[in-house]
């Protein structure tokens, strides 16, 4: 069921962030299940969705934003990322250019949100094998280098989305001790 807020011992902000059609937004909305909510904030232009958790004996809740297509023209105002405190950066592993634009946005990231900001690499649409252009070791050599959490993923076969976002989130929990 759905917490309020007051009953809530963290509560937190992480955005969705990589490149056009990576599936960024069918990763949240499965992720969110029912609970997600077009919640738009149409003066700049994001939705984002929660999710409440119990992590260990604490209840916390993720109010995580997406963008609504300006990733398309890299035109993402840093009102997007102010206060986040974890990004799932998502790349598809049946587009090389998406993984090779990752740089781009780590340096972004890094100069828009705060430094402490928890980032989690996902390579999206692994069911789609026979189209494969990313190997998964390349994500994971990358993450490694940058200190990233990393996971791949298929929003399409649901397969460890949950993983993925549970990773960054107890990464998250942790910093908040
Ligand atoms: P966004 O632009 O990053 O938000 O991407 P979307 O979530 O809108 O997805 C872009 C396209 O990729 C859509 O046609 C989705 O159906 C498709 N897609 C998203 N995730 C997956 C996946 O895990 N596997 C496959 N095969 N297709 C996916
Ligand atoms: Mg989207």
């Amino acid at each position: 069921a759905a917490l309020d807020d007051e009953e809530c011992d963290y509560l937190f902000k992480a955005v969705m962030i990589g490149d056009s059609a990576v599936g960024k937004s069918n990763l949240l909305s499965r992720f969110a299940r029912e609970e997600f909510r077009l919640d738009s904030k149409p003066t700049i232009g994001v939705e984002f969705a929660c999710r409440s958790l119990r992590i260990g004996d604490k209840l916390v809740k993720a109010q995580i934003w997406d963008t609504a297509g300006q990733e398309r023209f890299r035109a993402i105002t840093s009102s997007y990322y102010r206060g986040a405190l974890g990004a799932l950066l998502v790349y598809d592993v049946t587009r090389r250019v998406t993984f090779e634009n990752l740089p781009k946005w780590i340096r972004e990231l890094r100069e828009l949100a705060d430094p402490t900001l928890v980032i989690a690499l996902v390579g999206n649409k692994s069911d789609l094998v026979h189209m494969r252009e990313v190997g998964e070791e390349e994500g994971k050599s990358l993450a490694e280098r940058e200190g990233l959490c990393f996971m791949e993923t298929s929003a399409l076969e649901n397969r460890n989305v949950e993983e993925a976002f549970l990773q960054m989130i107890t990464r998250i929990r942790e910093i908040l001790k």
